[in-house]
């Protein structure tokens, strides 16, 4: 395409007409090679692509956006998306989450977040999320800030908590057991949900959710519930939680908390990397190797029914004889 205002060309020293067309470039950024569409500019004179600055700026967005994405890290968009829905300044929301004043602004202008920070911005779109963290750390903003914020997710959580029906099972287990009166971390909250998949399969003759679980480094991870809980890293998880499970499953629930609930994580991880299915799904892998392998449900319900016979466990608070065993095992 020709276009008629005029630019200056540092090879032919002077203001020339220019063409400018789009075409798909791949760059390097950081050792990832991404590909993206480039607005190029050419002298007419002599055909050497001259610098625009508008258009520059639009390239390095559109390059920063596709490497964003390839990377699966946080759009802009995203961001300002999660600052409208809970009505939150650039630097308010950077101070609920201890970051520097700017943190948040610089992503919005282009700079790319880690991975780890991206993550964190992800979680706070489930609403519950947001409202751990804003009740946590609400003495570090301003009165008003808190109250805006809070009007904004007070609908959300209505929404979510008296009608959560579009809630999976497995999250409405582990809102049931963060519910409970045990301190509970992340590490200690997988580990639950595979007991809770393993002993109601062993004793009801179903599996409890249909998620999957992968072989991490530290033991089963239940992928689709990880990212709700990252924010709070080692630390406890508190979240206000209601529940949406009948009986007959809560029932399996208390006897996995009376089990293993006083167990902290760590704990929780040895006897995890004790039992079959988290080491065949390993098989191969270092120690300290990345792994999404999956550990199939499949495995979970022979291993657990095997321990049901072996434990001679009739019942729920019965789980308690397998879980002493394992302590006694590796203390
Ligand atoms: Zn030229």
């Amino acid at each position: 395409m020709k276009n008629s205002n005029k630019v200056y060309c540092e090879f032919c020293e002077e203001d020339t007409n220019h063409t400018t067309i789009k075409e798909d470039e791949t760059i390097n950024i950081n050792g990832i090679e991404i590909t993206f569409n480039k607005i190029k500019n050419h002298c007419i004179n002599c055909n050497n692509e001259i610098y625009i600055e508008s258009d520059n700026i639009k390239n390095v967005k559109n390059a920063n956006m596709e490497y964003r994405k390839k990377l699966g890290l946080i759009q802009v968009n995203e961001i300002n998306t999660l600052l409208s829905k809970y009505n939150i300044g650039k630097t308010t929301l950077a101070s609920l989450l201890g970051w520097g004043e700017i943190t948040i602004v610089r992503y919005i202008e282009g700079s790319t977040p880690s991975k780890e920070y991206s993550d964190i911005l992800k979680s706070l779109d489930y609403p519950i999320t947001m409202n751990s963290l804003l009740e946590k750390n609400k003495g570090k903003i301003t009165e008003i800030a808190y109250k805006k914020c809070k009007k904004k997710l007070n609908g959300y959580l209505d929404e979510t908590s008296f009608d959560n029906f579009s809630d999976t099972v497995l999250e409405n287990v582990a809102y049931y057991f963060l519910s409970k009166d045990y301190e509970i971390t992340q590490l200690s909250l997988q580990k639950l949900l595979y007991y809770a998949q393993g002993f109601y399969y062993a004793l009801r003759g179903n599996y409890l959710f249909t998620e999957d679980c992968q072989a991490w480094v530290h033991g089963p991870v239940y992928t689709a519930i990880y990212p709700k809980y990252k924010l709070f890293g080692y630390e406890p998880i508190k979240s206000e939680c209601s529940y949406n499970l009948s009986e007959e499953k809560t029932s399996v629930l208390d006897g996995v908390l009376k089990a293993f609930g006083c167990y902290n994580g760590k704990i929780l991880e040895k006897f995890t990397h004790s039992e079959t299915p988290w080491n065949k799904a390993r098989v191969g892998k270092k120690d300290d190797e990345l792994s999404n392998e999956i550990i199939s449900k499949d495995s979970i319900a022979k291993y657990f029914t095997n321990v049901v016979q072996k434990y001679d466990i009739s019942n729920v608070y019965d789980i308690e004889g397998y879980s002493s065993t394992l302590k006694n095992k590796i203390l």
